[in-house]
């Protein structure tokens, strides 16, 4: 896998590299910061990429339009410490040479990395640590939105045959997102008009959200529960008209969903509001040529047909639930 960012390339490292990585890793100032020491010449180098350097999220950093590694980045799966046993949880690593200190690169890796790691990789947490001391490390997990979760005394470190304090930290995917329930908005297209979902408290567009509402009152588990549910009452009532089931329910914003029906008096109505956020899907009915649209949520069950983006919709089924 290759990564990119406006200014870095991290790639995985390889044999070549081992003179460049000799070049940085003697510095005395680099590694016993992060637990190893000097590399003494090239061959321990090329030991350290082949055994160290080869976990399956570990990058070699290279500046944009070069192939010469300045440091390493790496998501430790399953490792590091207690925390990190977990499929959804892992460990952040990271070290730059000297030369490349205070211009930004780690955090911009290191965000790159993140989004990876959540988006890609189903992380829902990553752990992160720096030896008291080590206020450069403290400053780009800061920089980057880890918090402080424990001070672990007296940790005897093997590789520097050192006793250190480590500062523990974390963030989870909800907090490097900025949503409630941890969704990538970056691409939305109704971004510009988004006041935010955490700092509105669920409330992105002034309506509720029905994720939000589940996650804030039982969490995340709770939510999921409620969506497995709700989509196997839609599918019995999608069963009983005939049209296949929907595999998934996603959340959408009203504004989309909120289509106007016509009366027979020539009246238009919508039943949803604009501002909220509800579940639903779009389903491919064979032999129809218009689509099938569901939208719910806690208190309803919608089942429309409509056209192309949305025209001519015919409301097929409201369920009160
Ligand atoms: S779906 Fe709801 S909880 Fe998730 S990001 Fe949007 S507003 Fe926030």
């Amino acid at each position: 896998m290759i990564l990119e960012t406006e200014r870095l390339t991290l790639r995985p490292w390889k044999d070549e590299d081992a003179e460049g990585l000799f070049e940085y890793a003697k510095d005395p100032d680099v590694g016993p910061a992060a637990g190893w020491m000097p590399h003494k010449n090239v061959k321990e180098s090329l030991s350290v990429i082949r055994n160290v350097l080869d976990g399956p999220q570990c990058y070699a950093i290279c500046l944009k339009g070069t192939d010469a590694p300045i440091g390493s980045i790496e998501l430790i799966l399953n490792g590091g410490y207690a925390e990190t046993d977990a499929y959804d949880a892992c460990e952040l690593g990271y070290w730059i040479a000297k030369p490349f200190w205070g211009q930004g690169l780690v955090p911009e890796a290191a965000r790159e990395l993140m989004r990876y790691g959540f988006n890609e990789l189903g992380m829902s947490v990553i752990w992160c640590a720096a030896f008291g001391g080590n206020t450069k490390s403290m400053r780009v997990q800061e920089k980057i939105g880890f918090t402080f979760v424990k001070k672990v005394e007296g940790l005897k470190i093997e590789g520097i045959g050192k006793t250190v304090d480590l500062y523990v930290t974390k963030i989870s995917k909800e907090e490097f997102m900025g949503t409630i329930c941890g969704a990538d908005c970056t691409n939305c297209g109704m971004k510009a008009a988004c006041k935010g979902c955490i700092k509105t408290c669920g409330k992105p567009f002034g309506g509720t959200c029905v994720a939000a509402e589940y996650i804030k009152a039982g969490g995340k588990k709770a939510y999921e529960e409620f969506k497995e549910m709700l989509r196997q009452e839609i599918n019995e009532l999608l069963k009983s008209m005939d049209i296949p089931e929907a595999l998934a329910l996603y959340e959408l914003a009203g504004s989309y969903v909120n289509l106007g029906y016509e009366l027979p008096s020539g009246e238009t109505v919508k039943f949803l509001n604009d501002k909220n956020i509800y579940l639903g899907c779009q389903i491919e009915v064979p032999d129809w040529e218009l689509c099938c649209g569901v939208v719910a949520d806690a208190s309803f069950i919608l089942v429309v047909r409509y056209g192309i983006n949305g025209s001519d919709p015919e409301l097929i089924c409201y369920k009160k639930r």
